[in-house]
């Protein structure tokens, strides 16, 4: 059977014994010329078997192959070729001119995968080899073709690359998702922050001329709302300040939150200064007639703030939102409840900016600003751990002025350099007061102080604050310094390098607000830091959407194996505690426990606190009136 060559014995020439290759040698040539035999093998391999003479016709075949061209015995194939086999044109076309390559070239085609209809017209899918086989001269005489079915296999792989595929969609759904989460503001759907100032650098950037104004729109006496109806009324009346400012918008204005109360309106190709102007009042009209809180018209009004300009007149986001607010702070200061357009950008944003300069500096110097303590409470220990100083202006026209007021506008007029030192003092001076008052109760208490980026980057910072605690004799380890991730943005090794020298120092350093605007998750191990503080937003949302459940809980097992401490904040319903304390969250801070408390309420939180050595977890009882005497 010359077309079966390429099965014939060729004896190995490994290092087998020379007797058992003879046992071999014998065995097949008693089988070799069984034709039956062979038949016999080959019926009983996996594979189905085929070979074919020059011409490509069939000579002979195992059950397997025989089977699939719907014959009973392997011998009617003898003779045929592809055309006559139950297989379509197409197939029988593309198997001849396989066969003719491998003839041609001698050289065997292994592996190929190719679809055939079998004999109960079924699609199925086969893995193919065609060797050619030789004469005892070399040449070549025919093909020897084995197959195997990998219907199941290819189905398997189908549906894998549709799970795949459904996969990918869902990935790229979800990261559309995150990217809005991350671009938006949760409560009322609007840009946020970060989006917007990316957005409106784009337009800055725009080479086409065209007017534009931006508007710095700052609810008035918001807090109050926020505390007298509760937390809720302000969502409210957020959320339909955000509804009136996005139904003025025309097709390339856009609007955004840029925090708390804050909101910002960008309108674009307009004419004169009598537009924005005009929007304005709209506004104003209808948020003092349109709002309603528990089904009350509120009349709320609002200051804004206006720079109408040129694209081109500024460089950046930073000034011209820097110029929006100073209009803003000219309309408060004005009265609230109007809007102020920055008439000549670049004199006023220069009186402005020194305006206020001078103003906090005078409040520096004049002993305007003070420091409310708010209680933070270890849940392990069932203690108070500390208290966070949180500052306030004493202002002598505006009355007690919040920090989100000042803060931003000290920040950028860099007098917040002048007023962290105070802070930082004042809080040196409370210590040594409460030691000398209340002697061991205060010994291992803790006063968290916020730091702004730029004061820490401050050339001296590490040096000023540690000859300002030496000059009190307080040891560093009573303050937790507070940052945010926005000065690991700015210069991170710079920022790391110097939380390693304050951490070396012995002050403790903790990532405020943690999780509200970037994702540090990947980088908190390679932050020097002893604690992080949840922002309030997770604490809010508890309970609300399980994702909001289950980042908590990540990030209080991710601290935990890196052994930070965590503080959640924003604290103000028995149900956050419950749930908080469910997680094993350690350390908690709320108006549920106290509100921020002048200095005086602070010493008598800390006296019946310390005292008792202990905190009733439900607040309710004991705690109850720091939660209404406190300021706001
Ligand atoms: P922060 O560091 O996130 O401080 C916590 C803020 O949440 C405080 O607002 C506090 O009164 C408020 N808060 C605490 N518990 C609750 C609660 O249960 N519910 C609600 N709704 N709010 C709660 P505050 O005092 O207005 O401070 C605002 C921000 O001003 C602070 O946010 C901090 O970033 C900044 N700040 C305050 N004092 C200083 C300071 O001395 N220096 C610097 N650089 N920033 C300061
Ligand atoms: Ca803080
Ligand atoms: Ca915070």
């Amino acid at each position: 059977m010359a077309a079966l060559r390429t099965m014939e014995y060729h004896p190995p020439t490994n290092d087998r014994s020379d007797d058992l290759l003879e046992g071999i040698g014998e065995s097949l040539k008693l089988f070799g010329g069984s034709t039956e035999l062979l038949q016999k093998v080959l019926d009983n391999i996996q594979q189905a078997v085929f070979w074919k003479d020059r011409h490509l016709n069939y000579l002979g075949c195992n059950q397997q192959f025989a089977q699939r061209a719907g014959k009973s015995n392997p011998s009617e194939v003898i003779g045929m070729t592809d055309f006559d086999m139950p297989w379509d044109h197409d197939e029988a076309k593309f198997y001849r001119e396989c066969d003719s390559r491998v003839m041609e070239s001698g050289v065997a085609e292994i592996g190929i995968i190719e679809s055939q209809v079998n004999a109960d017209g079924e699609l199925t899918w086969l893995q193919t080899n065609k060797v050619p086989l030789h004469d005892d001269y070399g040449k070549v005489i025919g093909i020897l073709g084995t197959f195997h079915d990998i219907t199941r296999l290819k189905q398997a792989e189908e549906s894998l690359q549709r799970s795949n595929e459904e996969l990918e969609l869902r990935v790229e759904e979800r990261t559309r998702e995150l990217r809005f989460v991350a671009h938006h503001d949760g409560l009322t759907g609007l840009s946020n922050r970060i989006h917007f100032v990316q957005q409106l650098n784009f337009v800055l950037e725009s080479a086409d001329p065209e007017k534009i104004a931006l508007m710095f729109i700052d609810v008035d006496n918001f807090k109050l709302y926020n505390d007298s109806d509760g937390h809720e009324a302000g969502d409210q009346l957020l959320t339909q300040v955000s509804a009136i400012l996005q139904s003025v918008l025309g097709p390339r204005d856009m609007a955004g939150r840029f925090g708390g109360d804050e909101f910002l309106l960008l309108m674009r190709d307009l004419q004169d200064q009598e537009q924005p102007a005009e929007v304005c009042k709209e506004l104003q009209r209808r948020f003092a007639s349109e709002i309603k809180i528990c089904d009350k018209i509120k009349p709320v009004t609002t200051s804004i703030g206006i720079v109408f300009c040129d694209i081109g007149d500024y460089q950046n986001s930073d000034d011209l939102l820097n110029d929006a607010d100073l209009a803003m702070y000219h309309a408060k200061n004005c009265g609230k409840n109007n809007h102020c357009f920055l008439a000549d950008q670049q004199r006023q944003s220069k009186d402005f900016q020194v305006n206020i300069q001078k103003d906090v500096l005078a409040g520096i110097d004049d002993r305007q600003f003070v420091l409310h303590y708010q209680p933070i409470i270890d849940l392990e220990n069932q203690k108070l751990a500390g208290f966070e100083a949180l500052v306030r202006w004493q202002h002598p026209q505006r009355g007690l002025v919040n920090p989100d007021r000042f803060i931003p506008i000290a920040e950028r007029a860099s007098v917040i350099v002048q007023l962290g030192r105070q802070v930082v003092e004042m809080v040196c001076q409370q210590l040594v007061c409460w030691k000398r008052e209340f002697g061991a109760l205060s010994s291992d208490l803790k006063i968290h102080v916020n730091l702004s980026p730029r004061e820490l980057l401050e050339p001296n910072f590490v040096k000023s604050i540690l000859e300002t605690t030496q000059s009190f004799e307080v040891t560093p380890s009573s303050l937790c310094l507070e940052i945010t991730e926005s000065l690991l943005l700015e210069d991170s090794a710079k920022a790391i390098g110097l939380l390693r020298e304050l951490r070396s120092l012995g002050f403790e350093i903790y990532l405020d607000d943690f999780g509200a605007g970037y994702s540090s998750l990947n980088y908190l191990d390679e932050l020097p830091v002893d604690g992080l503080k949840i922002d309030r937003s997770f604490v809010d949302r508890l309970g609300t959407d399980n994702h909001n459940n289950a980042v908590v809980r990540m990030i209080l097992a991710l601290a935990k194996t890196l052994g930070v401490n965590v503080i959640a904040e924003g604290i103000e319903t028995e149900f956050h505690i419950a749930t908080l304390m469910e997680m094993e969250c350690s350390r908690v801070q709320g108006y549920l426990f106290a509100r921020p408390l002048r200095s005086e309420q602070a010493a008598e939180f800390l006296l019946e606190h310390c005292a008792a050595d202990s905190i009733q977890i439900s607040p309710t009882s004991r705690l109850s009136h720091f939660t209404t005497a406190a300021s706001h």
